[in-house]
């Protein structure tokens, strides 16, 4: 092997080809440094003086789908300039890698089209390597995004695992990019974000968000002018859940076979925007006929599908009216599920209408959600929660198979 193809081929230079040996189907190349190429390692003077080597094995780019390694003796040199005694340093590896750097990229390459597993396969070598690989390239590019540019921002909390371990998402509503990714849910967890947040001089104009008190507090807090907006799709999952919750009780309590039936089988349709119901399965006779059933369900079930309106309206005026009228309905409906509805959306009328002012939704937060509870899936990427975190920051980028273990 010649000096160049050390180079062209396995991206290291400087270093002379000494042997080749072939081991249980891998290849290793021997290569030497030679004496005069020494530096000190911490001040790069040439002024040193040998003391010993040290044998060191680096994973190289695979040859066709045999494994390849370098066997390198690495001087160790004592300086006359600091005193230092130390290896020599491999510039074609990270420091206590034992992989060299054109391996690393060339898993990383791999690890756009395949899972890490398929990566760690193919490589030969165990997963941890690989996910190691990944998780520092993602640290490098995606642990610190630049803040600077926020305007609009979601905030909101994800489970990541049973026993209620969560995470808070920030993400940048203008971009789709997660901008921060916090550990746990509520005030607390949104610390580390005003500490980065502060300096990077960001003017941050509003915060979509759920109606629950976790965040807002803290928002208001820490970004006085900005407008808190209780969005559409926080308070659509919430009415959603309030529906489910009122067809499970009728569901209890029904006595009659056929009202159960209908009941059970209702249970998806309920939930669906009106216009998205399949005519082809009969999914609109079957949800008439389960409303003319039960009343309460009824009134429930439309007036949700009213609320949807809510985010139509032409303007702020509109959108007043709109909701003033809405509570009212529900306050006159005598249906308990619906009379608290009411109260909540009246305790949060002026968030509900900020949307009018800034309209924004954490809408393009389900996509990002629903990527995470794929990813949650695969139980792998739980292990190691930092390697979880940094995934979610990338999560906009198509860079990687992030999904996969
Ligand atoms: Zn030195």
């Amino acid at each position: 092997m010649s000096t160049s193809l050390l180079y062209h081929a396995f991206g290291i230079r400087g270093y002379y080809y000494t042997r080749t040996d072939y081991q249980g189907g891998a290849t290793i190349f021997t290569i030497r440094q030679e004496p005069e190429a020494c530096r000190c390692p911490a001040c790069g003077s040439p002024e040193v003086q040998s003391r010993g080597q040290v044998e060191r094995r680096f994973r190289a780019v695979p040859i066709g789908c045999r494994p390849t390694f370098i066997d390198l003796p690495i001087p160790r040199v004592s300086c006359r300039a600091c005193g230092v005694v130390r290896q020599v340093a491999v510039p074609f590896a990270d420091p206590r890698r034992s992989y060299t750097k054109a391996f690393e990229r060339y898993a990383l390459e791999l690890g756009r089209r395949m899972t890490i597993r398929d990566v760690a396969m193919h490589l030969d070598v165990g997963w941890d390597t690989i996910k190691d690989i990944q998780k520092r390239d993602l640290s490098r590019r995606y642990a610190k995004p630049k803040l600077k540019h926020l305007r609009h921002i979601a905030i909101d909390e994800i489970a990541i695992a049973k026993g209620h371990r969560y995470l808070t998402v920030v993400m940048d509503l203008d971009s789709g990019a997660v901008a921060f990714v916090g550990d746990g849910k509520g005030a607390d967890a949104l610390k580390p974000f005003w500490k980065r947040l502060r300096p990077s001089g960001a003017k941050i104009e509003a915060v979509a968000m759920d109606m629950s008190a976790a965040y807002r507090g803290a928002v208001s807090a820490n970004l006085p002018r900005a407008k808190i907006v209780f969005d559409r799709f926080h308070v659509m999952k919430l009415y959603n859940e309030k529906l489910s919750d009122l067809r499970r009780a009728l569901h209890r309590e029904a006595t009659d076979v056929l009202q159960k039936k209908v009941l059970k089988g209702t249970r998806w349709l309920l939930l669906k925007a009106a216009e998205d119901l399949d005519e082809g399965k009969d999914e609109k006779k079957k949800l008439k006929e389960a409303l003319a059933l039960n009343e309460s369900l009824a009134a429930a079930y439309y007036l949700k599908e009213d609320l949807r309106q809510f985010w139509e309206q032409p303007g702020k005026v509109f959108g007043t009216l709109f909701l003033d009228g809405w509570i009212r309905r529900a306050e006159a409906s005598g249906i308990k599920m619906l009379q608290q509805m009411a109260k909540t959306l009246a305790a949060h009328r002026s968030g509900l209408l900020a949307y009018y002012d800034v309209m924004i939704t954490s809408g393009p937060m389900e996509g990002t959600n629903n990527k995470i509870k794929t990813m949650k899936r695969q139980a792998y990427g739980f292990r190691d929660k930092e390697f979880l975190k940094l995934k979610i920051l990338a999560i906009h980028e198509t860079k990687y198979v992030l999904t996969g273990t």
